[in-house]
């Protein structure tokens, strides 16, 4: 029997690497060096090298990664990044974590990235970064943001979260602004078995204050220079990690190569349009996402009860929810990504998604015309 389709198969992911996962993790035991191990200095090279920056730090999540990226960058109090509403929670947590001010700018009809022109608008005195997502792997205009940023003096962080290996223009996004931001949450493209994330980084500055932040502020053992966290990547994880690189790229091609097939399928569905693709970008398709005109709820239950799963990301934008009230935004503000939170819908996207399953999909979408 076929597997069973679903958002992403991670078990068939490791089931087709599990000797070399195993006996990596087996060695990672047999060492015992379970915090900042060679195996997270190895991962932290090969990152390196994978990116063509000079600087990695692992860190223990996505989310640390962009909290200890803004404060190694000189953001903190008093200060305004502007970022995207229509992300993940945890990109405007990092801001607000970091003791600066999320400010909410509204995104691209077509990409559903932030749009640069709206990000001009938002400029103030105080504004000292712009956070950058590549929603769902597709990379924002990186050549204008940079414009943006260098007229303003604003320090550039990219959360990279679902874009590993995604490319604006043949560079690899997170290689553009100050810093990159990476996750390694399980469900994300370059995922390990629990949580982990990396920043990536050309500034000897910025490498060096991450790597006090992550490990208590310390400059050396029992030597502390100022307050920091515990939030290293584990070594167990960097050592899956280092196995998982090696595939990476060919996973990345065979969703690229699911995806044309789901654009294929839904181009003759009325009212149904996939995220815009911008000329000279590779999107990697950490999500494959539609926007559904009409009664996107409807198409979503009528996909559950034909037992494929298909999920909103996001269902409420972040200048909507409770925990921004009192930044003042309301209903209306944004209405490029209040429309894209009723319209969005992604589709099951993995690498080991065979043909077979993706006709199935693309048949139960349209049964729904009938
Ligand atoms: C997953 C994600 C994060 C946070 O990563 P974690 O590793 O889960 O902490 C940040 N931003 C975006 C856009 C994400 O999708």
């Amino acid at each position: 029997m076929a597997a069973k389709i679903q958002m992403t198969d991670l078990k068939a992911q490791y089931d087709s690497i599990k000797p070399e996962i195993d006996a990596a993790i087996q060695e990672v035991i047999n060492e015992t060096g379970f915090i900042l191990g060679k195996q997270v200095a190895l991962f932290e090279e090969e990152i390196c090298r994978y990116f063509g920056v000079k600087f990695a730090v692992g860190v223990a999540s996505g989310t640390d990664a962009l909290v200890l990226a803004l404060l190694a960058s000189g953001i903190g109090k008093g200060d305004e990044v502007i970022t995207t509403p229509f992300t993940f929670i945890a990109t405007a947590e990092a801001i607000s974590r970091s003791g600066a001010t999320p400010v909410f700018c509204d995104i691209d009809y077509a990409t559903l990235n932030i749009s640069a022109d709206e990000i001009r608008k938002k400029i103030t005195p105080r504004t000292k970064a712009v956070l950058p997502v590549h929603l769902y792997g597709l990379p924002c205009a990186m050549d204008e943001i940079m414009d943006i940023a260098g007229e303003h003096n604003l320090k550039v962080i990219e959360d990279c979260a679902q874009s590993f290996g995604s490319e604006f223009k043949k560079k690899k996004t997170g290689t553009f602004g100050d810093c990159g931001c990476l996750s390694f949450f399980p469900a994300k493209t370059q995922g390990c078995f629990g949580d982990g994330g990396m920043i990536i980084t050309d500034s000897e500055e910025i490498a060096q204050k991450a790597k006090m932040l992550r490990n208590h502020g310390s400059t050396k053992k029992y030597y502390y220079g100022m307050h920091g966290f515990n939030s290293r990547l584990d070594t167990l994880q960097a050592a899956i990690l280092r196995v998982k690189l090696k595939y990476v790229d060919q996973w990345i091609e065979k969703r690229i190569a699911n995806a044309g097939l789901y654009n294929q399928g839904l181009n003759s569905i009325q009212g149904l349009f996939p995220q815009g693709i911008v000329s000279e970008c590779k999107h990697t398709f950490n999500y494959y996402t539609i926007r559904v005109k009409n009664n996107r709820n409807g198409l979503q239950e009528h996909l559950k009860e034909k037992g494929i799963p298909a999920m909103v990301y996001y269902p409420v934008c972040l200048h909507l929810q409770d925990v921004y009230q009192g930044l003042g935004y309301k209903k209306g503000d944004l209405l490029i990504s209040e429309a894209a939170q009723e319209e969005v819908l992604s589709l099951p996207m993995y690498a080991e998604l065979s043909q077979k399953q993706i006709q199935m999909v693309l048949e139960a979408v349209r049964t729904i015309e009938k």
